[in-house]
């Protein structure tokens, strides 16, 4: 029997490292063998043809309108596009070479030259009607293909990026766009160890509190003042430095100058749920004014109230101090890993097994100068694999490591600058928003880090609001803060910000009622009613459905809400459209008597039929006006009309890895998502159901719509307590949390390289726009990328990305990240700067995608592979003397561990009973979560928490939390004296040993002795003793630090839930999967070939 857990030997294409090409062809030393040619030819083809096709079914959705527009830069939908078409190129791309001619396949989307942010053409239906037949192959989905590329590209061409949208078949996830990013362990970067661990929102990094923008500049000392000729002062008008601050509509707090050129604020965006109190105990006091205001003088003013400092301003250009970024903020190679020797460890796994920390692994810091890495963006929204970025695609392809970044770009945040200004400065050429990590020739001209262009400074930005002196541009927030939001000027709007309106629809068949979640869901509207974001604007409405479609009037005025029952499910009609999406506010009344009725309405039904494709159908009608958010209920398999399904699971092949359906049965919802996504709508589905639903087809309505799914296996109001707990927490965090509309994100990044595919839920618009009817705070993406052309005369390079959104407020907001990281020319700085968790977490993208296109034994074939192939490539030109045993960096050396985890998750485990939708699911978590959660459900965190004690524990808000070790997954680490708990993300598991002590079993679980502990426990009682306290404490604040809700199972020997707490035990052998000591002997005999 062939091994689990190993790739047959001689497979055929198992790397999952696309991008990185090269090697692997046939006599590579390797074991993927020469592989998929075919498939890549294939795609070159696909690609052809989606080029041609380009233009002709795109145009309208290639941003219409430019900013700024500047010669050179106005027609950027070509460099947006996917396929690097000559006629798409633009006069400023020549000078970056010819992406198409050289690499038909080659993405355009190079970073330099590109396109300005842009402007969500199809937000305007009536200007931009997205047909819904023009998503064909090729012309819709540029991205998809990119997906297949990832895996294929084992040979060495260039990372193809994969521009050619082979969609093939709209049918397969491949195209799924879902990805990870976050990270576990940003938390310790900013916070001094033994102080604050991480938080649900932890305090971004020292550059976002509140003094960091009045810093120095990164280099160098602010530029010499002169005194300027005064009558070049009067026109000018000069902002009164009178500060006001007002608490605005969001909540927060702003501090407005009177003078209006802008107005800077600093917005604590706080996130909805959680208590708000959360930050303070981290030193944030809220609101507080940074330092740089408290502190300032008021400036002496002149008649005029001009203040004297403004006076002072150098005339014209001058010689600026600033130190120019590059070699002089990188610290010499090696040295800056002086500091931490630890890094430098070559290690041979084999000997040394437990490289697991007892703290959570934080993200490798990037061997950069610390006056420009402190700039630099929190890893927690954005980090790279590689943190030391290869020169060259060729030292790229040696080192055998996918490069990509993992983004969370709309994670709350406690600390979020923001700026009110007339002029938002970008590059003129690449239209990249001014960042810290820009260079300024003098007072008056900054040069662009992603496409070199000298860009004039305006004149409004030669102002800084924060120290009211004129003349320092390179102090302004915007250059001191690696994450801002602007709030965009009218250019940034095709049409008036759309209202937040919410659609509710809601299964009501005999299944669904059977299952009392219409009472839970209806509730947690009621209670949350006033707390959906919004405004005045706020429209609201509801759908019900079984084998008609309910359509529900709240016209203010009428007594009651109104039923209108549309039985043609064949062409669905919306009857009364202007009545039944209202105002929230003016029938709010209304709202409340249908939701408190609903639940009742259907009790007697016998209709057992689901029409959720018309359902859907007629939502999408209802909301095509305005765009907004449709949350869907369902809880069975649909059956009737468009969209209707049927079971494909066989439940005795679900523990193989072969024949199942991970791929949709029909391409119905992924057109209809199409549909929404070109309308703004996004559609978010909760999934109820103890039966299989095929969610691999029904996923799609949110996958390209960049929507959610929430799955609830075998919900049931009395059966299933936990999972009504479960969903009524998670339902509150859904409704209330932070939301934007009508939203666009693009990543930019530096001059030579070049981005080839996503990862995530949305739609790749053109070529690296990718389209976001709704974008939330818990959903995280992922990009693959490549070095497209030498990076040799470049030290740093960067990645920008921007999220333009309208807020639930209604206005159009534009976040920026922006992320420096070195280049390096050697191997071995290559691995030194690799980041496993993040390395980890985009091989798991990519095998979502690999599982769905080839088959899930590929898949995990392809995730073996990844680690001997770099663990081999570091053997073979980074190690100078070839020891025997497993040698790895230091850097990798948790990388065969969670590759392991990985195998054994539940998206890619075999030999288990595995339900498909759960595996699906599984998945789309993958796709959809950011980096820290996906961590966290593929390898779980194990502590011990019989003897908790105070010992290194951290305060919050008065309780104090405490902080055990970590320990290795291994039923080594446990004892039958103890508890155990595992946080595996959305579960925690307190597994209690036999012989646990009697005060662990009295004081915190209440009970005399191990016979009385319930077989079925989920809750901890809340004891008056301090072991109570600090358990509770401990799991609460576990819980407090993500968006969904992890049930908590009290497991005793002989539950039925050990088996799985056991099959979390990754370094454990299972009777399908390696141990971990074995599977390291696999590799090293691989590596050692
Ligand atoms: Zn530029």
């Amino acid at each position: 029997m062939s091994q689990p857990g190993i790739p047959a030997s001689g497979g055929a294409s198992t790397g999952l490292q696309a991008q990185n090409g090269a090697a692997s062809a046939s006599g590579s030393p390797y074991t993927n063998g020469p592989v998929q040619n075919a498939l890549m030819s294939s795609q070159v083809s696909v690609s052809q043809g989606y080029n041609s096709q380009l233009p002709g079914s795109y145009p309208h959705l290639i941003p219409a309108k430019t900013l700024n527009p500047v010669s050179g830069q106005s027609n950027s939908g070509g460099s947006q596009t996917v396929s690097p078409l000559s006629n798409y190129q633009r006069p400023g791309q020549a000078p970056y070479g010819p992406p198409v001619a050289s690499h038909p396949g080659t993405p355009s989307l190079r970073s330099g030259p590109s396109p300005q942010m842009p402007l969500p053409t199809s937000q305007n239906p009536a200007a931009t009607p997205m047909p819904s037949g023009s998503f064909l192959p090729g012309a819709s989905v540029p991205s998809p293909s990119n997906w297949q590329y990832n895996y294929l590209s084992q040979t060495n061409h260039c990372p193809r990026a994969s521009s050619q949208p082979t969609m093939t078949g709209n049918t397969n996830l491949m195209s799924p766009q879902y990805v990870s990013s976050g990270d576990s362990s940003l938390q310790n970067n900013f916070i001094k160890s033994g102080s604050a661990l991480p938080l649900a929102n932890p305090p971004l990094p020292t550059t976002f509190q509140p003094g960091a923008p009045l810093g120095p500049p990164p280099t160098g000392g602010p530029p010499p003042v002169r005194a300027l000729a005064p009558q070049k002062l009067t026109p000018r008008t000069v902002p009164q430095p009178s500060f006001n601050s007002t608490s605005n509509q969001e909540g927060f707090w702003s501090y407005k100058f009177n003078g209006s050129m802008f107005t800077l604020f600093l917005a604590t965006s706080q996130p909805t749920n959680k208590n708000p109190t959360m930050s303070r105990s981290v030193g944030y006091s809220y609101p507080s004014l940074p330092p740089g205001y408290q502190n300032t003088t008021p400036p002496s003013t002149t008649g005029t109230g001009i203040p004297l400092s403004s006076l002072n301003y150098p005339s014209g250009p001058q010689a600026f101090t600033q130190t120019p970024l590059g070699a002089n903020h990188l610290t010499a190679s090696m040295s800056g890993l002086s500091l931490h020797p630890e890094g430098l460890r070559v290690i041979n796994l084999l000997q040394e097994r437990n490289m697991l920390p007892s703290t959570p692994l934080q993200p490798p810091v990037p061997n950069l100068h610390e006056d420009i890495q402190k700039l630099n963006c929190n890893p927690e929204l954005f980090r790279c694999t590689l943190t030391s970025i290869p020169q060259t695609q060729a030292l790229l392809n040696k080192a055998k490591l996918p490069l990509g970044l993992l983004l969370h770009p709309f994670k709350d945040l406690v600390q979020l600058p923001v700026v009110t200004s007339s002029t938002i400065v970008r590059c003129r050429s690449c239209r990249t928003y001014i960042n810290p990590f820009v260079s300024f020739l003098d007072q008056r001209r900054w040069k662009c880090n992603l496409c070199y262009r000298v860009n004039d400074v305006p004149e409004e930005f030669m102002y800084n609001p924060l120290t009211r002196v004129y003349g320092e541009p390179h102090r302004r927030p915007e250059v001191q803060n690696a994450t801002i939001e602007f709030m965009a000027p009218s250019e940034y709007m095709l049409r008036p910000p759309q209202p937040p309106v919410y659609l509710f629809v809601f299964d009501v068949s005999h299944n669904a009622i059977e299952t009392g979640y219409l009472n839970s869901v209806c509730q947690s509207l009621l209670d949350n009613l006033d707390l959906l974001p919004g405004n005045t604007r706020t429209k609201i409405g509801f759908i019900t459905f079984d084998s008609t479609i309910h359509f529900y009037s709240l016209q203010e005025g009428l007594s009651q809400p109104q039923m209108l029952i549309v039985s043609d499910i064949e062409d669905v009609f919306i009857p009364m459209p202007e009545n039944l999406l209202v105002n929230l506010n003016e029938s709010k009344e209304l709202v409340q008597d249908l939701l408190k009725t609903l639940p009742q309405m259907f009790t007697k039904t016998l209709e057992t039929q689901s029409a959720l494709g018309p359902a859907l159908q007629a939502a999408f009608k209802l909301m095509s006006p305005t765009g907004g958010r449709m949350s869907v209920f369902q809880t069975q398999l649909p059956t009737l009309g468009v969209g209707a399904l049927k079971p494909r699971e066989e439940p005795n092949q679900r523990s193989s890895a072969k024949e199942i359906h991970l791929t949709p049965s029909t391409d119905f919802y992924k057109k209809l998502a199409l549909d929404c996504s070109g309308q703004q709508v996004a559609v978010d589905l909760f999934l109820l159901s103890g039966q299989y639903s095929d969610l691999a087809s029904l996923g799609c309505i949110s996958r390209y719509s960049a929507g959610s799914v929430y799955y609830y296996p075998s919900y049931h109001h009395q059966h299933n307590p936990v999972q009504v707990q479960k969903l009524q927490k998670e339902l509150q965090r859904y409704l209330t949390r932070k939301i934007g509309f009508e939203a666009v994100m693009r990543i930019r990044c530096t001059k030579g390289l070049s981005i080839h595919t996503f990862h995530g839920n949305f739609f790749v618009r053109s070529t690296d726009l990718l389209s976001l009817p709704n974008v939330n705070p818990d959903a995280g993406y992922a990009v693959q990328m490549s070095v497209e052309e030498s990076l040799t005369d470049t030290q740093l390079v960067s990645f920008q990305s921007a999220l333009l959104y309208t807020s639930s407020k209604g206005e159009r907001r534009i976040r920026v990240h922006t992320l420096c990281l070195p280049v390096v020319s050697t191997l071995n700085e290559v691995f030194l700067g690799a980041d496993v968790q993040a390395i980890s977490g985009l091989l798991a993208n990519m095998a979502v995608d690999r599982s769905v296109t080839a088959s899930l034994s590929d898949a995990r074939d392809a995730l073996v592979n990844a680690v001997i192939d770099s663990l081999s490539a570091y053997r073979s030109s980074a190690l100078s003397n070839q020891q025997s045993g497993l040698m790895v960096p230091f850097s990798l050396r948790l990388f065969p561990l969670f590759v392991l985890a990985l195998l054994k998750q539940k998206s890619f485990q075999t030999g288990t009973n595995a339900r498909l939708d759960e595996r699906i699911f599984a998945m789309c978590q993958v796709k959809n979560q950011p980096l820290v959660y996906l961590m966290l459900t593929t390898h779980p965190s194990l502590y011990r928490v019989d003897n908790l004690s105070d010992e290194g524990a951290i305060s919050i808000n008065d309780r104090t939390i405490p902080q055990p070790p970590i320990l290795q997954l291994s039923v080594e680490k446990l004892s039958r004296d103890g508890a155990f708990l595992m946080d595996a993300g959305s579960v925690l598991m307190l597994w209690v040993g036999r012989n646990c002590g009697q005060n662990f079993l009295s004081q915190v679980l209440g009970v005399e002795n191990y016979a009385l502990i319930p077989q079925t426990m989920t809750d901890l009682p809340e004891l008056d003793t301090p072991e109570s306290a600090r358990t509770i404490a401990f799991i609460s604040w576990l819980r407090e630090q993500r968006p969904f809700y992890p049930i908590l199972y009290v497991i005793r020997d002989e539950s039925p839930m050990k088996a799985n707490f056991l099959q979390n035990m990754v370094e454990d052998r299972t009777e399908s999967a390696l141990s971990y000591y074995e599977f390291l002997l696999h590799i090293q005999q691989q590596v050692n070939k």
